[in-house]
């Protein structure tokens, strides 16, 4: 994966920063994407310019925003010379019940996690074309296959990353792209922190490798679909849930 270009969004923090030290441990460049978390983000491209391997600069901007994605593409170019894999793992969820949910959060939601993940690819599938080589990894969920009760919103644009995924997987694989999804299944970050613990304890019980997930068990997965040892793998939604 030598000298290789990947754009990683929202990876300020949580999953998204483990497939970022992942990637360039295995010496790709990193694009660093974050909206509000810079600190974060600098802090980990410090981190990273300061070992062996690829190397990072950090760029804000909202994916749900398609101007502010093509001026990070054109940086990620300028820096890089253009994106070989994008990791769409800007997410937001909400959590409640669906007939309370405002039509400001239900389109937060649907806007980061879907329009998001359709303006980055819209962004770098000229370059991949043109090169005839990509890897796009979308960030999905078990909820978008199996659904989470009071997550209607989050579980339905998660179902879209997967049903997106396949189509596009199918529309540029002959041009020698591979698109694939991940669908984590409970993962240590953020975005759970205000999990009650009796909750995550019955999450643990009823999994068969008794425990939670870290965001590494999704970065080690998200390396090996971005490699070249994955090149006969496309239109996938491999599940990272311990069972
Ligand atoms: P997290 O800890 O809450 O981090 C979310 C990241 O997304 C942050 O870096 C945040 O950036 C960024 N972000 C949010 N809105 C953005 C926007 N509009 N533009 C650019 N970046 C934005 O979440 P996580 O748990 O690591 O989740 C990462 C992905 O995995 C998400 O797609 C999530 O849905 C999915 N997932 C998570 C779990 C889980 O259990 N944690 C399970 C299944 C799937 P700033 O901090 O810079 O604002």
């Amino acid at each position: 994966m030598k000298f290789k270009c990947a754009l990683i969004t929202g990876a300020s923090r949580g999953i998204g920063s483990s497939i970022a030290e992942k990637l360039a441990e295995g010496g790709v460049n990193v694009c660093i994407n974050y909206l509000t978390s810079k600190a974060k983000a600098e802090a980990l491209c410090e981190k990273i310019n300061s070992k062996n391997g690829g190397r990072a600069f950090a760029f804000k901007a909202d994916v749900s925003k398609q101007k502010e994605v093509a001026k990070m593409c054109e940086a990620a170019k300028q820096k890089f010379g253009g994106i070989d894999i994008l990791v769409n793992n800007a997410g937001v969820d909400a959590v409640g019940e669906f007939e309370r949910q405002s039509d400001s959060e239900t389109c937060r939601v649907l806007d980061v996690n879907i329009k998001g993940m359709m303006n980055t690819c819209k962004a770098v599938l000229p370059g991949m074309i043109e090169k005839k080589y990509g890897k796009i990894i979308n960030i999905s969920s078990v909820f978008g296959i199996e659904g989470g009760s009071f997550e209607a919103v989050y579980s339905a644009s998660k179902g879209a990353v997967i049903a997106f995924t396949k189509a596009l997987a199918k529309e540029v694989g002959p041009s020698g792209i591979c698109v694939n999804a991940v669908a984590p299944g409970y993962i240590d970050t953020d975005m759970n922190s205000g999990v009650d613990k009796k909750y995550v304890k019955q999450i643990i019980a009823e999994t068969p490798l008794a425990r939670i997930g870290k965001p590494e068990d999704v970065a080690s997965l998200v390396a090996f679909l971005a490699s070249d040892e994955a090149s006969f793998i496309t239109g996938a939604v491999v599940p990272v849930t311990g069972g």
